[in-house]
């Protein structure tokens, strides 16, 4: 079959996104030994843990009025696990499935999200057909038979319908839009990060249904300046996730310019802003409908507020916020910053940042989004117009090579540290 979505760059290198095992697993019993593995061999740093769902925490997930299965005598279509979603479900045939993926509200960025587990008592092909309620598919399907490891799967899309064909056996195959980091990968992830390391994981606070939302912080002794790194306010961003893991993997490593960096430097990540969304696979919002990264201004959600308030007592205390990054998925790798003439500090210290990126990667073509929207409530405007600082939305394209993320990663990170120690004047050109 053809891959009728624009994904040519992602076949290759997703073959070998292969996420190793080897975190602790330290608060959840009868943990099953997991295997270590990694075949990553550009991977200085090596953070990485089970997709495991079955050690989400049972927070139930928002109320669905659609099926979650499709089950009959021979074969399962299902969706009941952390971050798995396919709204209705129905068998259409005697090995014929049709699922219909529906945002959970409207209007709403185009971002369909699914992931559904499919099993059969006896190896047998199915057909597997998708569409959209009210929209197009943008994410082009990904299988995985451990969790772990995702290919391509192959598809055609004739007019709205995706369709797929699958071989169903006892051993259940995941299918998904993008590669499926849950909660669990975060707090494993994080623990891993910070298990042999003066970084602390902390509970920042809980989400609308109650699920934690943790902060990773770096603290220097004689330092009041604080770089911070957001993530996953949109759920189906997996690209920005995938980058967000090796950049801060990065910052926080054990390099001398880490090391460097981090006497002069607070680090502040909140990696997984919106955990509700996240499990309930939803297409952009937290578990009340609301799109987080619009509510900055008026922080009518618990998730916006705990971060400002924290934000907030952190200067009440004489710190100082220097920069933010917040990392997103779109259709193409862009850096969305704030004009240079927006009147903050160190008015082209973004641009002496990225354009050095710019230089160092001839291949990766460094692409600059400078705007500035006072009334929309994104994150990266609240930095500036309440700290009077550069901050960053860094967007990786939804089929950017899973690798190339990696790298464009640990450079943009390492020449961060560099340009923030450096003494060039940001205020010049
Ligand atoms: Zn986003």
């Amino acid at each position: 079959m053809k891959n009728a979505l624009n994904s040519s760059t992602l076949l290759l290198p997703l073959l070998l996104v292969i996420f190793s095992c080897s975190a602790p697993q330290k608060n959840v019993e009868k943990t099953p030994p997991i295997s270590s593995e990694n075949t990553q061999s550009d991977t200085s740093v090596t953070v990485a843990s089970p997709l495991n769902e079955q050690f989400e925490p049972t927070v139930p997930k928002g109320p669905s009025v659609f099926s979650q299965s499709c089950h009959n005598s021979e074969v399962k279509l299902s969706s009941d696990f952390a971050a798995g979603r396919m709204d209705k479900c129905k068998r259409t045939g005697k090995n014929e499935y049709s699922i219909t993926l529906v945002p959970e509200n409207t209007p709403i960025n185009s971002s369909p999200w699914y992931a559904f587990k499919v099993q059969a008592e006896q190896t047998t092909d199915i057909i597997i057909t998708m569409t959209v309620q009210g929209d197009k598919h943008r994410y082009p399907p990904k299988i995985s038979r451990d969790g772990k490891s995702w290919q391509l799967q192959d598809y055609q899309l004739k007019g709205d319908h995706l369709i797929m064909k699958v071989q169903a056996s006892s051993q259940p195959v995941t299918i998904a839009a993008q590669e499926i980091i849950n909660n669990q990968y975060y707090v494993d992830w994080a623990a891993e990060l910070t298990a042999q390391s003066a970084f602390t994981q902390s509970i920042l606070g809980s989400s609308t249904q109650g699920r934690p939302i943790y902060k990773i912080e770096s603290r220097a002794e004689n330092s009041n300046e604080w770089v911070v790194i957001l993530g996953r306010q949109h759920p189906p961003e997996i690209t920005g996730a995938l980058a967000l893991f090796p950049f801060v993997e990065t910052l926080l490593s054990n390099s001398e310019l880490s090391k460097y960096f981090l006497r002069k430097y607070n680090v502040l990540v909140i990696p997984n802003i919106n955990p509700d969304g996240v499990h309930a696979g939803n297409w952009r919002s937290n578990a009340n409908g609301k799109d987080l990264n619009r509510d900055w201004n008026d922080f009518t959600q618990i998730e916006t507020r705990l971060i400002n308030d924290y934000l907030q007592g952190l200067v009440t205390q004489g710190q100082k916020i220097k920069f933010a990054i917040d990392f997103h998925s779109t259709k193409k790798d862009i850096f969305y910053t704030m004009p240079v003439d927006y009147g903050v500090e160190s008015s082209y210290f973004v641009r002496h940042w990225l354009g050095e990126l710019d230089r160092q990667m001839p291949n990766f073509d460094v692409v600059l989004r400078p705007g500035n929207n006072p009334n929309l409530g994104v994150s990266k405007q609240y930095f500036s117009d309440q700290f009077g600082v550069h901050a960053i939305t860094y967007e990786m394209g939804d089929n950017t090579d899973r690798t190339k993320i990696k790298r464009i990663a640990y450079k943009s990170a390492n020449i961060l540290m560099i340009n923030m120690l450096s003494d060039v004047d940001h205020e010049k050109e």
